[in-house]
């Protein structure tokens, strides 16, 4: 990297994909003075009315913002999410109970109530989980200024190519941004699971978050690139190394419109051996970027979404309507709907809490089926009585025993049988399918074979149980890779019974949508690959250049190797090879 006298080099997350190149405008949100007040029990009613109205202006004023952006196709389930966090029972009433309890003014209930939410949040250590946080920060913000009569400062008006760097950035202010101006934004917070990354995504606006002190080490108006792949902010780059970047941004354009043209085109070896290459979602709203990159259908919906930041989890009806939203968008193709995996520290933050000492391998996934029984049926029954919309598949994540399957397997039955006595009706052929990402589960695939239609391997939690290695555990890090040869082992054996008990099987976890394991997968047999919808151009283009037999070839090199450092040297070199230019990332 040619770097001048004054240049940083900051380095964080890598959000959202794409090179920007603009001038900085740093958004230091002004620390609101709270102040502090001991009221009378006689002023107790008429503060709490205050806070009640403070809420009703502040979603107002949310609802108007939803409105004004609509028009840019945003995931307005980002924004339902926000209006439901102002109105958030466990956030308003325990502000409530703390004016009347603790006799103090709204805007200290308020603080106090948000500072402990938030201690629960930096507790978890679901990485999507702790993302919401944002969300808290954001209500108690927009109430607080809704309370002391605030405007919210803005952005102000831009003239010229602009990098937003903040110390966090909210859905609905990036919502507003000028996009005629506004070509990337850099943060000091933030995971890869943040709304605001999500909608980086869906808005195609590069960004890095996570940089720690970006508002510090930038000024403002300095020169920045933001490179959204590599996670890299360069502050003040010298001239020379801003043209290379221009160079790059455009090849990258150039790139991405030519794999964008071949999106329609089969996802099939050039010897004619199909995999369906399907999308990861997480909310409904991103179906609309399944057509433009060639997606067939939904391979992964992640229900956890649904039932975040709520005091309840969602009714019935309330899921069925999103899952028929999916369905039908989806159809003909079909939509795999996971039923919800929350538990230990995944659940939601005013649900009943336990403690567990080891919450990966504790209450979680179909396990919630049996400690909360209402949770699973509920769900469900809101799947059946979604299933004729479109074609569904229910996904079943960490199961680790044939009586789990067995169990939810006849549970589906009774509650179809409920359905169908009730006059609703359900959908004939809804299929079942089981994520292996347990060695449980990879080590059991004949025997769940009768049981499901189908299999998913994610390999996200895969690597972190057969390695050992905790998914969220930076110390660990190094270990965690799902190049592992034991974790390729595990693939290679439950490929190899799913298809001799001709049950298709896929993968769902990162590696799917990682081109550097496209031919491995490929050359292990796999049916589908499903992965977040912006990957599957490039992904398509890899499979489309490649015969099934050197697939094979290489996948049983690589599976013949010791360490996951052996693979990742080889698979660069090899994917290099074959594909000049197209994978200099990775
Ligand atoms: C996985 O574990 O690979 C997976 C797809 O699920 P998640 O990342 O949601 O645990
Ligand atoms: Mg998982």
């Amino acid at each position: 990297m040619t770097s001048g006298p004054d240049t940083a080099i900051l380095e964080g997350v890598a959000a959202s994909p794409g090179i920007a190149i603009g001038r900085a405008r740093v958004l230091v949100r002004e620390a609101l003075a709270i102040p502090e007040r001991r009221l009378s029990a006689a002023e107790l009613p008429a503060e709490v009315e205050r806070l009640v109205r403070a809420a009703a202006r502040a979603r107002a004023r949310l609802e108007e913002i939803q409105r004004a952006v609509a028009r840019v196709e945003l995931v307005d389930a980002v924004f339902r999410t926000q209006l439901l966090m102002l109105e958030d029972r466990q956030l308003l009433d325990e502000a409530a109970r703390r004016i009347r309890d603790e006799g103090v003014n709204a805007e200290l209930a308020l603080r106090r109530e948000g500072d402990r939410l938030l201690a629960l949040f930096d507790a978890m250590h679901d990485p999507y989980l702790r993302d919401r946080r944002a969300d808290v920060e954001f209500a108690v913000r927009q109430l607080l200024m809704s309370l002391l009569g605030r405007e919210p400062a803005g952005v102000g008006s831009l003239a010229e190519p602009t990098v937003l760097v903040a110390t966090d950035l909210s859905a609905a202010e990036i919502a507003q941004l000028d996009r005629a101006h506004v070509v990337g934004f850099a943060t000091d917070a933030g995971g890869r699971a943040s709304h605001a990354v999500i909608l980086a995504h869906s808005l195609g606006l590069p960004a890095v978050v996570g940089l720690g002190d970006a508002t510090r080490a930038i000024g403002e108006g300095d020169l920045l690139v933001v490179d959204g792949r590599a996670g890299r902010v360069l502050v003040r780059p010298p001239d020379a190394a801003v043209r290379a970047y221009v160079e790059r941004a455009r090849a990258e354009r150039r790139r991405a419109c030519a794999l964008l043209r071949g999106a329609d085109l089969p996802a099939e070896t050039r010897d004619g051996r199909p995999v369906a290459l399907r999308a990861n979602l997480e909310c409904v709203e991103e179906i609309a970027s399944l057509g433009r990159h060639g997606a067939e259908g939904v391979g992964l919906f992640r229900t956890e979404f649904l039932f975040l930041n709520r005091s309840e989890p969602p009714g019935e009806e309330e899921q069925e309507r999103h899952y028929r939203t999916l369905l039908a968008g989806v159809a003909p193709q079909p939509a795999t709907i996971r039923t919800v995996d929350l538990g230990g520290d995944k659940l939601p933050i005013a649900g009943p809490r336990r403690t567990e000492a080891n919450p990966a391998l504790g209450l979680r996934g179909v396990r919630l089926a049996r400690g909360r029984a209402g949770l699973y049926d509920v769900q469900l029954r809101a799947l059946l009585r979604a299933s004729p919309a479109g074609r569904l598949r229910i996904l079943l994540p960490l199961v680790s025993g044939v009586e789990e399957v067995v169990a939810l397997r006849e549970r589906l039955a009774d509650l179809r049988s409920g359905l169908e006595a009730e006059g609703c009706p359900v959908a004939d052929g809804v299929e079942l399918g089981v994520v292996v990402e347990t060695p449980a589960a990879a080590a059991l695939v004949d025997l769940l074979a009768p049981e499901v239609q189908f299999f998913s391997i994610g390999t996200n939690d895969l690597t972190q149980y057969t390695v050992a290695v905790d998914r969220d555990n930076e110390a660990v890090a190094y270990l965690y890779d799902a190049g592992h040869p034991a974790v390729l082992r595990a693939i290679r054996a439950a490929v190899e019974v799913a298809r001799a008990a001709a049950r298709p099987i896929g993968v769902c976890g990162e590696m799917a949508g990682d081109p550097l394991y496209t031919l491995v997968l490929v050359g292990l047999g796999v049916d589908e690959l499903s992965m977040n919808a912006a990957s599957i151009p490039l992904v398509k283009r890899i499979l489309r250049d490649t015969e099934w037999p050197e697939a094979r070839a290489l996948a049983g090199e690589v599976l013949g190797l010791r360490t996951a450092a052996e693979v990742t040297d080889l698979l660069r070199k090899e994917m290099r090879r074959r594909f000049p230019g197209e994978l200099e990332a990775v």
